[in-house]
């Protein structure tokens, strides 16, 4: 079985450019990105395309909580 090689990178390898195997695929010449959720400043570590989802996924999980705080504050 391949290692998810994202599940391994350090701050260190931030701006290389790598070779990726993930799970959804092999991302040749990938920049490892670091980006920071403004909203809970999670971070993550990883490929722009995973970077991408990670982002979308955190604004919408967002939006998400703010409507279920707005629908609490309504009823
Ligand atoms: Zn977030």
């Amino acid at each position: 079985m391949q290692a998810d090689r994202s599940e391994e990178l350090t701050e260190e390898e931030i701006g290389i450019i790598m070779d990726v195997i993930a799970t959804d695929g092999y991302y040749k010449q990938a920049m490892i990105v670091k980006v920071v959720c403004p909203v809970c400043f999670e971070e993550f570590l990883g490929t722009k395309r995973h970077a991408g989802g990670f982002i979308s996924g955190h604004r919408a999980y967002h939006e998400f909580d703010d409507n279920s705080n707005i629908l609490k504050e309504e009823a």
